[in-house]
Order: C-alpha cells, then structure tokens, then sequence
C-alpha cells in the first residue's frame, strides 16, 4: 500500500518536472515557422503571438498544425494584410481563443462590419502607432509595408466571394520583455524607410520575405538586409508556397555574401528556433 502510495507520487513529481504548459515562460524567445509568413511566438514571459496565420490550407504548414487547436493557448494574433496567405485563419483563431487579432484597421473594421469578428477582438491601431495588448513589457509596433492589401471575402450576406477594403499593408515589430525586437516584415518591396525601421527600432531579428514577384527577391532581400536593416539574425520566409515564389534561401545567402554580419536562419516550416 505504501509502496505503491510512493510510486504513485513518483509519478506525479516525473508529470511536475516534465510537464510545461504551452507557452512556457524560460525567459527565451521562441520563433516555429509554420510556412509561407505564418510564425507562432513564444515570447520569454511565455505570452503566445501568432503571425500572419494561414496554416489550413498552406500546402507548406506541418500536417499537425492545420488543426488550430494543435498550436495551444494563443494570447495575441497579428496580420500583415488582408490577402488570404496572411489572414485565412486569423478569425477562426481570434474566436477560438478570444484572442484579438490586430491588424490595418481597414481590415479590422471590415471584419467588424461583415460581422466575422466583435469588436473587441478586432482592435484598431495604425502605422507608426505602439500598442500594449498583452501588459506594458511587450510592444508592438505597427510599420511600413510595400504592397497591398484588398481582402477577399464570402459575404455573409450573399454567400459569394467579394472584394472588400483591407487597409493598408504593415510590418509588425514585437518588442520582448528583455527588450528583444523582433521584425516581422510581412509582404514587402523595398522601401527606402527600411533605413529608418533599422535606426529608430533595431531590430536584431527580422523575417523576412525573399519569394520575389510578390515581395522582395533574394537579391532585393539581401541589399535591404546588409544596407539598411544590419539585423543580427535573419529568418527567410514566403517563398516556395506556390511556384511563383520561385527565390531560394542559398539565393539569398550567395546575394548577402561571406562578409555580412547577419546569421541566416534557413529553416523550415515546422522548425523551431531560440533566442
Ligand atoms: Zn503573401
């Protein structure tokens, strides 16, 4: 009796020690990747972000994310734009979690109107503007994107596809509780401000698309990464989703050449990395 009593809390001190609930806080920033721009962030105080998430119909997303619920708790969602390989699954999500999901206000007030999201779980903010949604340790900041951003939508009301107003494109540059930035570039060209996000934020990690026909190419990516945005750490994204996208991350880290100061993260979806 008393020994199976002791087992029995052997156990239960093996479940204490081993077991961490999604979205540990280990006072480390965590980025998994989950293809095209979609990223899930576990930020060091354990508050969970997920970026541009278009995981159930991404041909790149891991089979075992495509379930929404397989990404645990989510705290916070943040899209770049209102096209559907950024926000597809960013209502779903948002509902799932009573999670708000910022985004272009145009977008946000769109969803709002079409009645897909409450307002409470569609906040506005705009460019340049920070924002604190998750207590004053962590910031976000809404920046420049070049693109665009029209979202196409069933309309409850007709039951058909149609085009609505998306607002403008963004980047997003979450600010960590030990002050580490990350810069989520969302789709983007160049764009001479790129200087400016550089100087004024400092990012020390950016992800950053290298796809080419929608966005930056390698080689575009690779002279906004070594010119202007000098990150410590790069991660490449939206690229190989649909042919299109044909840039490559070995293009992209032949354009930035031996000499760069950035380390190039070629990961793929699925991948988890740690900072
Ligand atoms: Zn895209």
């Amino acid at each position: 009796m008393i020994r199976s009593f002791l087992a029995a809390c052997l156990v239960a001190a093996c479940l204490l020690v081993s077991w961490q609930p999604a979205g540990a806080a280990d006072g480390k920033t965590h980025v998994l990747w989950l293809g095209q721009a979609a990223a899930k962030i576990t930020t060091p105080g354990g508050k969970v972000i997920v970026i541009d998430p278009f995981l159930v119909k991404n041909p790149k997303t891991p089979a075992k994310y495509k379930d929404l619920s397989a990404l645990g708790h989510v705290d916070l969602i943040l899209v770049t734009h209102a096209h559907f390989d950024h926000v597809a699954d960013a209502p779903a999500l948002a509902k799932l979690n009573k999670a708000p999901m910022w985004g272009p206000p145009g977008m946000a007030d769109t969803f709002v109107t079409l009645g897909v999201l409450p307002a409470e779980l569609a906040p506005r903010m705009n460019k340049g503007g920070q924002a604190h949604p998750l207590g004053p340790d962590i910031t976000i900041t809404m920046v420049r994107a070049e693109h665009s951003s029209e979202l196409k939508w069933v309309d409850p009301m007709t039951g058909k596809e149609q085009l609505f107003n998306g607002g403008q494109p963004c980047g997003w540059i979450i600010t960590m509780e030990n002050g580490f930035k990350l810069y989520h570039m969302g789709d983007t060209g160049l764009f001479g401000d790129m200087q400016l996000i550089a100087d004024y934020y400092k990012p020390q990690l950016i992800m950053i698309p290298i796809g080419g026909h929608f966005v930056l190419s390698p080689v575009d990516a690779a002279y906004a990464t070594n010119t202007w945005l000098k990150p410590k750490f790069a991660i490449p994204i939206h690229y190989a989703t649909i042919p299109v996208l044909k840039g490559t991350p070995a293009e992209y880290m032949q354009a930035l050449g031996s000499g760069s100061g950035t380390k190039v993260f070629p990961i793929n979806p699925g991948d988890e990395l740690t900072f």
